[in-house]
């Protein structure tokens, strides 16, 4: 079984983030964690655990800055979950973590969580330059984030992932290169590294939109942008790293397995605040809203996937992954002709952009920057 949970608790909130976030000086944690052992309770009620042979596979805390809770908080969800599907012996435990969450006890003494039974951290770091942490309202500093890292890797964390950022105000081609070398100095095992977007309705939408403060705020050209993703491959790639999806890449076996079951469609629990899942082909979000959540963990909004939809985002999802899809495995989960079903795609995208590796369907690295427009022709 697959498992994401969400911790929404955030230091402060960032100027560029949408997603639903508490913060921290509010208080609730507690009541937070007894409403997601309450939620592990009554979905695993319902489920049939035969089907999980080989109990918990993955376990991925995210968030917001799931850091910010204590060791004794995981403790206590790890024992609940194990009261129903013990973890696999080999089970992928991933923990989220701020460096800029300086006062927490993830920064006095990270061991404490590896003991509990986190095996892999993902450290959002964004940048290691000042200005553009600074752009993007983080609390760290590059040195802080460097201390972090070396802090986890002194005391035991052997599978560390970096989020890294390109596309941030005030960014150049060679800021981000001096980034990308400060990231493989530190001999981490994975980077996953996303182009910013700037989501509606944020204070960073307000900022790039507003002509004075568009000065302040100046977005890297699309050109350069575009760049700064290939660059990105080149510098992490010389140093061994192997992309596996558009925006991840490992040292080799060091992928994340939780989230290539989100590539490959598979189906996942998720819990927690505002968390979205997907199970027995239904996609559901726990609600937005604390108050309600800790009044009945299971509210929330739910909509069956039907076999259209299944089947879209089994290519979506699939054409991510370096390796693409195993194409003779998705005609027969639906029943269906795939080079004749989408002929016309396969003929203006063939050759520069779509590659046949044996029986799986690739996108090409130049195609990465286009893949919105290549995917929309594989829908309806
Ligand atoms: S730390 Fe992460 S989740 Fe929290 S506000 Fe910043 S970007 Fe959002």
């Amino acid at each position: 079984m697959y498992i994401y949970l969400h911790v929404p608790f955030c230091v402060s909130h960032c100027i560029y983030c949408d997603f639903y976030v508490v913060l921290e000086k509010y208080g609730g944690k507690a009541a937070y964690v007894d409403a997601v052992c309450r939620e592990i309770a009554l979905r695993f009620a319902d489920i049939d655990l035969t089907r999980f042979p080989q109990g918990i596979q993955t376990l991925y805390v995210g968030g917001g800055t799931p850091s910010l809770l204590s060791s004794g908080a995981y403790a206590r969800i790890f024992e609940t979950l194990n009261q129903y599907l013990p973890f696999s012996p080999t089970a992928e435990i991933t923990l989220e973590a701020n460096p800029g969450a300086t006062r927490s006890e993830m920064a006095d003494d990270p061991a404490a969580y590896r003991a509990v039974g986190f095996n892999r951290v993902s450290v959002g770091v964004q940048s290691f330059d000042d200005t553009e942490l600074k752009k993007l309202s983080r609390l760290h500093s590059a040195a802080e984030a460097i201390g972090f890292i070396h802090r986890l890797q002194a005391t035991g964390w052997d599978n560390i992932s970096l989020d890294l950022m390109y596309g941030i105000p005030c960014q150049t081609r060679d800021s981000w290169r001096a980034t990308l070398h400060q990231t493989v100095t530190l001999g981490v095992q994975h980077v996953s590294m996303y182009g910013l977007k700037v989501e509606e309705n944020t204070p960073l939408e307000t900022l790039t939109l507003n002509a004075a403060a568009r000065g302040a705020y100046p977005l890297p050209e699309e050109d350069d942008v575009v760049a700064m993703y290939h660059e990105g491959l080149d510098v992490l790639q010389q140093a061994g790293f192997v992309r596996y999806e558009f925006s991840n890449l490992a040292q080799p076996g060091r992928e994340s397995r939780h989230n290539l079951n989100y590539w490959d469609n598979g189906e996942y629990l998720a819990l927690g605040v505002a968390a979205h899942g997907y199970w027995q082909q239904v996609r559901y979000e726990g609600v937005r809203d604390m108050k309600t959540y800790l009044q009945n963990p299971l509210a929330g909004e739910q909509q069956p996937c039907p076999p259209q939809e299944r089947l879209e985002n089994a290519i979506i999802f699939g054409l991510r992954k370096a390796q693409g899809i195993h194409i003779p495995s998705l005609e027969s989960e639906f029943g269906l002709d795939f080079r004749q079903r989408y002929v016309a795609v396969l003929q203006r995208f063939g050759g520069d952009y779509l590659h046949w590796a044996g029986e799986y369907l690739q996108l090409t690295e130049a195609a990465i920057p286009l893949s919105n427009t290549i995917l929309a022709e594989f829908m309806g």
